[in-house]
Order: structure tokens, then C-alpha cells, then sequence
């Protein structure tokens, strides 16, 4: 586009030094995003900083975001909650409220359709006080089934409603996995329709399965999906997440290890052979972290900022800060080894109970912060109070605790039975903190691990799920913290260094959206 010039303006002499400066500035400008752009409207159970239980919540955030940065236009629709606060849901503005016909009985529900805008991202929020006006999102199956049906079908009604005809519709988990199997069956001939579908897993564990007559009554669905290769599983049940893999055009999931270890009985949570069978359109994209949130340079909730340079002696004054909140014996000279994670089977807590009593020699210390199953909270809280002074376990949900372990510990365990991905392994390395983790999943696709021999790596690791293997890669992180520092700050250096953004994935999200071609014939319409 040429700029209009008035009748009046003169072309003005430029000297060789503005010349210059427009050179510069031009040279300095972000390149122009790729074209052609596209059109995403990303369904999913929680979106930082709105409502948020763990990584999905991240990824909801993050990933539209770095799309936007690449020339996509980008439309987050989430269930709006009643835990949602009231800061943000003060400066939603109503876009309009109609019946949502929903079960199979023809039995409909008042919808409403709240909106806000952020850094150029649109968030619809899908309201309806009997479905989510309880609070938070996830409470027993048989109130999520209905709640989840709910919001799979509201959100292509609203999409149709607000006339925002996605060419990409990007499903997260199980609770929006409807979303692609009523795009091809009771919305195909709406607007909505033209639309392609991507369905993401970020956990297989949880797959919305109930009894069968439940499902087929909430969600309306035509019986003749009532087939194994579809809804239907084991002798009367039918599981959401299986049916709406089934009908993704694309299926992702967040690393390319977990992609392969699905396909696997012992990773496959019952769907190994129905992923294999789904093969063909299946990848794997490695999560990223949103740095600008994650920044141990600007980051407001910690005790001293830093970056690469400053690393190890700043690190020292959020140690200090950190065994001072936690009642931790103040000593810097002692590794601290942090954990922020559900408190569930999932995440190795397993190993390191049984482990524990063995480290506990009043050498290195260890900071807990997480909720979930009540054996994994009273174990640690007994660790703790055995322990006081060593051992710290903070029984909750906070943010802000979560930055001051990043920054403040020396190494950060993660331990896991299976691993999708893992955004904590990646936040501790930003903040320089050394990952010692198990090699499954996105932990093994992002801790390359460290080699003695020549000096590489960014963490320790071990293979099998077995306690001693874990003791023994806690063990070789403490043989290099307390008898080679300098190899230790060169781990440091080196995480801190690695490019953990979305920048990357964002763009091969990208490339898969281009090549899942809307319908043309429809899109004339
Ligand atoms: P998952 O999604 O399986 O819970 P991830 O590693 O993908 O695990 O993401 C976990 C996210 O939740 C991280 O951002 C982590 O900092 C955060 N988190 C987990 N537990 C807590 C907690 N108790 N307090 C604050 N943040 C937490």
C-alpha cells in the first residue's frame, strides 16, 4: 500500500544520516508474517491467567499468542467458570444470549456468549449457570460429562452465532473432543461446518468415559456412532476422547516421544491400537513456554532478577530468599531441590517417597509445592515435619511460590511415570535450574542429558521407572554440585541458554493449519 500524500507536502531532501537511520530501522523490523494467515479458534477447559490446573491452562495462553505473532487470527472459547475473577469478568462484554438445544429429548439450555480481548487475542467465554456455576473445572464425571457436552456444542453454536467461521478448529483434550465429531454430524450443514478439525492431546489419562445411554442422551449424537471404531468401548460405555480422535482431521499431541509411547500398550491408556489405526495423521509438537511470563530477567515475584551473567550469584540471593519464606535452614551453600507439580500418580511421587529417607542427611534440602491425591500430601507434609528445616512441603496452589522455586532452586525434579510433555522442566531451565527428570515423553525430548565425558547436557536423567535409578541420578546432580561448581554453573548457562519459547512450534502448528484445507465448495458459500 503507498502512503497518500496531501497536495501541499514536498518530497524533503534526505541527508545520507536519515538515509541511514531508515535503513537501520527498516533492517530492524520484525520480518512480515508468513503469509497466508489463518483463522483458529482454540476450544479447551482452561486458559492462564483466567483459570488454569496445570500445563493445558499454559499452552491456551501461550500458543495463540506466538500464532497471532505469526499472522493467525485467533479466537480462545473456554467454559466461563464461576472461579473465573471478578477483575476479568467485570470487563467481559455480553455478546449475546440464545437457546442452545442440547440433549436427545430436545431439552435446551440459556446460553450466553461474554467476551474480552487481550493482546489481540479474543476469549469467548460460553456461560450457563447450571453447568458452570459450580466453579472449577473439573469435579466428578458425573457432572463433567453433561457440563463438557454443554461446551463442546455451545462453542460451534456460538462460532456460527457470532458469524467467526474458523478454518482450523484446534480441540484440547478430551473435554472439548465433541467439538470434531458434531462438526461432521448435526452442525455439517451450518457455516461451521466448512471448518477442519485439530484435536490435541495433552493427557490420554483422562478420556471422559461414562456409561453409554448418559453420553447418548446429553450429547444428542446419532446412535449410528455407537461403533468400537468410534464412541462406543468395553461392553456399555462410550469414551468422548476416542470418538473425537476418531473424527479430528489431525490429531497432535505435545511431544514426539509421548506420540510414539501412545501407540504403546503400556503408555496407550487403553487406545494404543485406535491411535495406531489413527497413525497416519498423527505428530508430535514439542509445548513451549510463554517467556515473557517466564523471565528470570523481568520477573516481578522474585527475590532478585537475573539473566545469564548474573545467574549464579543472584540465584544464591533467591536461595536465601526462598529458605527464609520456607523456614529452611538459610545456607547457600546446601543444594535445594524444588518440585511444583499435581500431587498425583502420574508424576513419580512414588519413587521419591521411597527414595527420600535416603537423601535426607541434612545435606541437601527440598522444597514441595503442589496439591492432589491425599497420600502424596500427607507423606510430604510428614516428610516436613520430620524433617523441619530440610524439608518443606507447601500444600497448595501458588503462583507466585511456583517462581520463587524456579528461581530460588539449584535443581528441580520431575520424576514422572509418563510425561506428555512437561512445561515445569522447561520453566526451570529458563530460570537455570537443573532439571533431573525421567527420560519419557516431553522430558525426554527436551533434557538432553548431561555427559561427564564431554561436558554436555542440560540435566540428569535415568530411564526406567525404578526408585534406585532415580537416587542415582539425584545422586550424580550432587556429585557435580558440591565437587565441580564450575561444571555445574556451565549446566546453568547452558539451560538458561536453550530456546524453550513457542516461537518454533507455534510455527509448525502453523504449517499443519495450512494444510488442513477448509472445505472450498463450502467456504464459497
Ligand atoms: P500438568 O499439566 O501435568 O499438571 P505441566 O508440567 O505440563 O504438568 O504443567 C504444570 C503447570 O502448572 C506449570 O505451569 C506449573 O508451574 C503449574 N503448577 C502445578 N502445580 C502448581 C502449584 N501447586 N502451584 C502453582 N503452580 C503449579
Amino acid at each position: 500500500m503507498t502512503a497518500r500524500r496531501s497536495k501541499t507536502e514536498r518530497p524533503v531532501k534526505k541527508s545520507a544520516a536519515v538515509y541511514k537511520k531508515v535503513a537501520l530501522s527498516l533492517k530492524s523490523k520484525p520480518a512480515a508474517p508468513p503469509e497466508p494467515s489463518r483463522r483458529i479458534a482454540f476450544l479447551g477447559a482452561e486458559c492462564y491467567p483466567f483459570v488454569k490446573t496445570g500445563g493445558l491452562g499454559d499452552v491456551m495462553y501461550a500458543l495463540p499468542r506466538a500464532l497471532r505473532g505469526l499472522g493467525c487470527a485467533v479466537r480462545v472459547l473456554l467454559p466461563c467458570y464461576r472461579c473465573i475473577p471478578e477483575a476479568y469478568r467485570e470487563s467481559m462484554r455480553d455478546r449475546g444470549e440464545f437457546m442452545l438445544e442440547l440433549c436427545a429429548d430436545g431439552r435446551s439450555y440459556p446460553m450466553g456468549i461474554r467476551e474480552l480481548e487481550r493482546d489481540g487475542v479474543v476469549y469467548d467465554f460460553l456461560d450457563n449457570e447450571e453447568f458452570f456455576g459450580c466453579g472449577n473445572p473439573y469435579t466428578d464425571l458425573a457432572r463433567d460429562i453433561p457440563r463438557y457436552c454443554f461446551f463442546s456444542k455451545a462453542a460451534l453454536a456460538a462460532l456460527n452465532y457470532l458469524d467467526w467461521i474458523p478454518d482450523v478448529l484446534h480441540c484440547h483434550d478430551w473435554q472439548a473432543a465433541l467439538a470434531p465429531v458434531y462438526l461432521r454430524t448435526l452442525f455439517a450443514e451450518t457455516p461451521v461446518g466448512r471448518a477442519k478439525s485439530m484435536l490435541t492431546i495433552h493427557n490420554l489419562r483422562f478420556q471422559g468415559i461414562h456409561n453409554l445411554p448418559t453420553v447418548l442422551y446429553w450429547s444428542a449424537l446419532p446412535y449410528h456412532l455407537v461403533d468400537y471404531r468410534l464412541l462406543k468401548q468395553g461392553y456399555a460405555d462410550a469414551n468422548m476422547f476416542k470418538c473425537g480422535l476418531a473424527f479430528a482431521d489431525s490429531i497432535t499431541t505435545v511431544s514426539e516421544t509421548y506420540a510414539a509411547e501412545i501407540q504403546t500398550e503400556f503408555y496407550g491408556e487403553g487406545l494404543d491400537a485406535h491411535l495406531r489405526f489413527h497413525s497416519w495423521k498423527m505428530r508430535g509438537i514439542v509445548n513451549g513456554i510463554d517467556t515473557s511470563i517466564w523471565n528470570s530477567r523481568t520477573d516481578r515475584l522474585i527475590a532478585a532478577t537475573y539473566g545469564e551473567a548474573d545467574a549464579p550469584d543472584k540465584k544464591k540471593r533467591n536461595k536465601r530468599a526462598l529458605q527464609e519464606r520456607l523456614g529452611l535452614e538459610q545456607d547457600e551453600s546446601k543444594m535445594l531441590i524444588g518440585l511444583v507439580s499435581r500431587l498425583t500418580d502420574q508424576k513419580g511421587l512414588d519413587l521419591l517417597s521411597a527414595i527420600l529417607p535416603e537423601l535426607l542427611d541434612g545435606s541437601t534440602q527440598f522444597a514441595f509445592l503442589g496439591t492432589g491425591e491425599a497420600r502424596y500430601e500427607e507423606a510430604f507434609r510428614r516428610f516436613e515435619s520430620e524433617h523441619r528445616g530440610t524439608v518443606s512441603a507447601s500444600i497448595l496452589y501458588d503462583e507466585p511460590l511456583a517462581h520463587q522455586i524456579y528461581a530460588g532452586a539449584d535443581a528441580f525434579l520431575v520424576p514422572s511415570l509418563f510425561e506428555p510433555c512437561g512445561l515445569t522442566q522447561l520453566i526451570a531451565m529458563r530460570y537455570g535450574t537443573v532439571p533431573i527428570v525421567r527420560e519419557t515423553g516431553g522430558l525426554k525430548d527436551t533434557v538432553l542429558p548431561y555427559d561427564a565425558g564431554n561436558d554436555t547436557g542440560n540435566g540428569f536423567t535415568f530411564d526406567r521407572y525404578e526408585a534406585p535409578l532415580l537416587l542415582d541420578a539425584i545422586r550424580r546432580a550432587e556429585e557435580v554440585y558440591y565437587r565441580d561448581r564450575e561444571r555445574w554453573d556451565g549446566i546453568v548457562l547452558r539451560d538458561m541458554e536453550k530456546d524453550v519459547s513457542w516461537e518454533n512450534s507455534a510455527r509448525q502448528y502453523r504449517e499443519l493449519y495450512l494444510h488442513l484445507r477448509p472445505e472450498e465448495a463450502l467456504a464459497e458459500k
